[in-house]
């Protein structure tokens, strides 16, 4: 049974009611501890383990911490081998624990934050200590706007005043920026995470990494960091390579020239901007001989970008989609390009228009409800992204599995009959179309697109004829071109370059 924890023992948290999914322990154990390899019916702390390799096919070898684990990272350590363990449960003991889980954060949200004192009325746990899965699908939605209209009262008033909190922004690239609070516990879990994402993708710490991302407003444009080592807690706990942050406003071929210049093992940044810099390395025929991954976050992945990466600088890409509001959501299979979600932190729902949930094949909105969240409880948060749900994945993991995330609301792609068009990915268009630089397109009506362009040298009538059949290949018919010559195509804040861009509310 997952646990509601009480944190003096564990040391990290000393909120009344910290609670987590994994066992309370983790801060307790001697690093000789192996978690993970304890059979199914032993148990350890509050919680079981099984250790069957059959069920377990693609485990990754098990990760080789620095001998002396400070006790700033010694948490995360023991949180990573909680969960290096409960990816590999089966589905339905996760969502039991999950549902064990939102009993403690519907009681601390009932009782201290005001916001939910009436909207959890009918939600209580049963007898089996769980909420019930009919009574929590009763409760409304929780609208970003609604968050920023009830920001105070959406704060806890029940955490210990020693508690570690938070604030953090959302990027505002999907409209107005967004301050949430965190704790320190969901940091630790926000670290766990990522090292778990990482050592499946058999990543080496060793290697020197180049992270192209939106700096923060003092950096000045173009900036360039160096670190001797990996972000906290990573480089604390391997001996890692160097890490070199520029800003992802910097002109393109100077970032060409920073990779090249660097030859990093891997790349990471939005894949917006990798568009970019595959379209600039193809352009030159160059390549990186040293890069062995590229790994993408912050904006949807369309699979042309995944095999033009393939193609171009003949590496494997990896991304992970997460959200400022949740930590990481779903991180993508080793074995596969879908993703897991990653239930230990986040239950995720994804759902029809009328509030059902989607089945494998079907896509919906995706809410979430951060579990360990206590500073700011988000329950049954509309994150206004979309994703098609997937069958189980054959690796073994029993996290469900989203096969394609589609990305924002403004992305998706109204057809004339009101009929939405998820994954609609424009690159294809202008391919071995060389003169068109940049490009967006935006759908002003419901039934007018305007194709944006950087062109480079005037397009033929011939090349215009051949992007409007390729445009009502995808689209569908029904809609107005509109074309317009532009001398640039601004990024979003937050660096945030979009194909497409839909400028009416889908489904209206
Ligand atoms: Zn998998």
């Amino acid at each position: 049974m997952p646990s509601v924890l009480m944190p003096m023992q564990a040391g990290i948290s000393r909120s009344a009611e910290r609670i987590a999914l994994v066992s309370p322990d983790f801060n307790d154990c001697p690093a000789s501890c192996r978690h993970d390899s304890l059979p199914e019916t032993e148990s350890h702390g509050t919680l079981t383990y099984h250790d069957d390799p059959a069920l377990q096919p693609g485990r990754p070898p098990e990760l080789q911490f620095a001998g002396d684990v400070g006790p700033a990272e010694r948490p995360v350590v023991g949180i990573y081998r909680e969960i290096a363990a409960s990816q590999w449960w089966p589905a339905e003991r996760m969502r039991r624990a999950q549902f064990g889980q939102l009993a403690a954060l519907v009681e601390h949200a009932r009782r201290h934050v005001p916001f939910y004192a009436a909207r959890l009325e009918g939600v209580r746990p049963g007898a089996s200590g769980l909420v019930d899965e009919d009574a929590w699908r009763s409760l409304p939605l929780l609208e970003k706007a609604e968050v920023q209209r009830e920001h105070a009262d959406l704060k806890s008033r029940g955490l210990d005043p020693r508690e570690k909190v938070a604030a953090r922004q959302t990027s505002g690239s999907t409209g107005v920026p967004l301050e949430v609070y965190i704790t320190w516990i969901n940091r630790l879990l926000f670290a766990a995470i990522r090292m778990r994402f990482l050592h499946a993708h058999g990543y080496e710490f060793t290697g020197k990494v180049v992270d192209i991302h939106p700096m923060s407003a003092e950096d000045p444009l173009g900036a360039v960091r160096r670190h001797a080592m990996w972000e906290w807690p990573l480089g604390e706990l391997f001996e890692t390579g160097e890490l070199i942050e520029m800003d992802i406003c910097s002109e393109i071929p100077d970032q060409v020239d920073l990779l090249e210049r660097e030859a990093p093992r891997y790349c990471v940044t939005h894949p917006s901007n990798l568009r970019l810099l595959l379209a600039a390395f193809r352009k030159s025929g160059r390549r990186l001989p040293s890069l062995r991954m590229v790994r993408t976050r912050g904006e949807t992945i369309s699979p042309e970008v995944r095999a033009e990466c393939r193609e171009v600088l003949g590496v494997p890409l990896i991304d992970a989609y997460g959200a400022t509001e949740a930590g990481y959501i779903a991180t993508q299979c080793p074995g596969h390009d879908h993703y897991h979600v990653q239930s230990e932190t986040n239950l995720v729902e994804v759902l029809h228009d009328d509030g059902t949930p989607c089945g494998p094949g079907e896509s919906g909105r995706i809410v979430v409800t951060p579990l360990q969240n206590l500073a700011m409880p988000l329950l049954r948060y509309d994150l206004g992204d979309f994703a098609e749900v997937g069958e189980a994945c054959p690796c073994g993991r029993g996290l469900p599995v989203l096969r394609r995330i589609h990305g924002r609301e403004k992305e998706v792609l109204t057809l004339p009959s009101g009929e939405k068009r998820y994954s609609f990915f424009p690159s294809t268009l202008f391919k071995d179309i060389p003169g068109v630089a940049r490009f967006q397109i935006v759908q002003t009506k419901l039934t007018e697109l305007e194709l944006r362009i950087v062109a480079e040298r005037p397009l033929t009538p011939g090349e215009c004829g051949v992007i409007e059949a390729r445009l009502e290949n995808q689209a569908g018919p029904g809609f107005a071109i509109r074309w317009a010559f532009v001398d640039e195509i601004p990024p979003l804040p937050g660096g945030k370059r979009m194909e497409f861009v839909s400028e009416i509310k889908a489904g209206g």
